[in-house]
């Protein structure tokens, strides 16, 4: 079935009534793509829109949506939360102690943990610790990594190559300070590090990001770039801070640094951790993580949603969902396999310049004439080719990322059928696009 624009008139209005009183229509940058969606329930690996038409979801909320969409336990360990404890705002509560015991127990580098409500509030309290443990002010990021929309991190963000110099740093109102205190390194060139750590010899508080770079789809870590990362900060005192965000719980119930074997000094988590329910967390090294202590340390910890009831049922069901189904990670990484292969087959046939790549459940095609192991290979990425295949995979009922070089997800709730209907969907997708 191929779907005509005219499809969706009540998403079409809705947009229009959005942009009469909500700057650009939408409440996050990258949910304006040029198109009126507007969904209104969810069920499953399905996203049904206010006109009636279901899509298949592999954009997943970008990636928030780890189990699938409305999972049972979820749902009911919120409802039976309801009518409890809503919030107190004084001392703690049963669920966030179990939260952190939790996540302590499954994190390798968990010693003690914070909630907070998104994963940008994680990165930007990861920061600002790492500069107050270490007294130093720099920070060093990788080109394309994406932490959030906070000012130390809106640097060399990328989505489109054409955005890579055009939109940097990521918005207007940063002070140059704030910028300029953040250092770019190159993601897999360990030289590039090197030569920072010396260039700016003990100014360095921190290196952030993430263990596999899935904001600009999937660049996979070598061994010897994360353990070089390792010793790198160990020998320099300079805090490593893995953004675990998209990775945590979606590879591996301990995170990407459960299946690397780095162990990193801060872990920061978002996403999937609580099923689309907005959690964040940091976690970490005890003696980093004590200068949150409000008795004695130096690091201001407030929010006034932090570790909320409702937040913390849903992560607690999230993990224990995953606890209780370890065949999520063989099947999540068995159909992103089949897809990867797939896509490999077709784009071969079809003698695209494509490339499918990705890890686990985590899918993408690179429009590119070689298969990007570096930051370099991405500026080549055909922004257009990708447009034209999310628009004609939408047309055949299956949502992804609209931006090129992000990345797709399978959930729990994928079926075989699914991954079945994606490529023939993508198979005809691609032969559209090639002539
Ligand atoms: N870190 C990574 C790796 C992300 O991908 C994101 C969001 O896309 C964030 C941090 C920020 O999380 P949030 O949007 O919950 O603030």
């Amino acid at each position: 079935m191929i779907r005509q624009p005219s499809d969706v008139p009540r998403g079409r209005a809705l947009a229009e009534a959005a942009a009469r009183v909500i700057p650009g229509g939408v409440n996050s940058a990258t949910r304006y793509i040029g198109e009126p969606y507007a969904f209104a329930s969810a069920s499953g690996a399905y996203l049904t829109d206010l006109d009636g038409n279901d899509y298949l979801d592999y954009h997943a909320a970008f990636g928030a949506i780890l189990l699938g969409h409305n999972v049972e336990s979820v749902n009911r360990a919120i409802r039976d939360a309801v009518g409890g404890l809503d919030l107190s705002g004084l001392g703690v509560t049963e669920l966030e102690v179990a939260l952190a015991e939790r996540i302590c127990s499954i994190i390798p580098s968990a010693e003690s943990m914070i909630a907070t409500v998104s994963g940008s509030e994680a990165t930007a309290q990861a920061i600002r610790l790492a500069r107050a443990a270490t007294g130093r002010r720099k920070i060093i990021k990788f080109q394309g990594g994406f932490h959030g929309w906070h000012d130390p991190v809106a640097r060399n963000v990328i989505s489109t190559p054409e955005l890579a110099y055009g939109l940097d740093p990521l918005s207007a109102g940063i002070l140059p300070e704030a910028l300029e205190a953040t250092l770019i390194a190159e993601f897999n060139d360990l030289g590039s590090v090197k030569a920072l750590l010396g260039e700016h010899d003990g100014e360095v508080a921190g290196i952030i990001l993430e263990p596999i770079p899935h904001n600009v789809g999937a660049l996979l870590p070598t061994d010897e770039f994360v353990q070089g990362l390792r010793e790198l900060c160990t020998a320099t005192g300079t805090v490593l801070i893995f953004d675990e965000v998209i990775t945590g719980f979606r590879h591996a119930l301990g995170g990407y640094q459960q299946l690397c074997g780095v162990t990193p000094d801060l872990t920061t988590f978002g996403k999937g951790m609580a099923n689309g329910y907005p959690v964040g967390g940091l976690a970490g090294r005890r003696d980093l993580m004590e200068h949150f202590n409000g008795r004695g340390g130096d690091v201001l910890l407030a929010g006034t949603f932090n570790g909320n009831p409702l937040g913390c049922v849903a992560a607690l069901a999230t993990l224990d969902h995953l606890a209780e189904h370890p065949d999520f990670y063989t099947r999540t990484r068995d159909f992103g396999d089949q897809l990867r292969a797939g896509l490999t087959r077709v784009v071969g046939d079809l003698g695209l310049p494509a490339h499918a790549a990705g890890f686990g459940g985590v899918f993408n095609l690179y429009f590119t004439p070689e298969r990007p192991t570096g930051y370099r290979e991405l500026l080549d990425n055909d922004h257009q080719a990708y447009v034209d295949f999310h628009r004609a995979m939408i047309n055949r009922g299956v949502l992804m990322l609209p931006l090129s070089l992000k990345r797709n997800h399978v959930s729990g709730a994928h079926t075989q059928a699914d991954i079945d209907q994606t490529l023939e969907a993508a198979e005809s997708a691609l032969t559209e696009l090639a002539k």
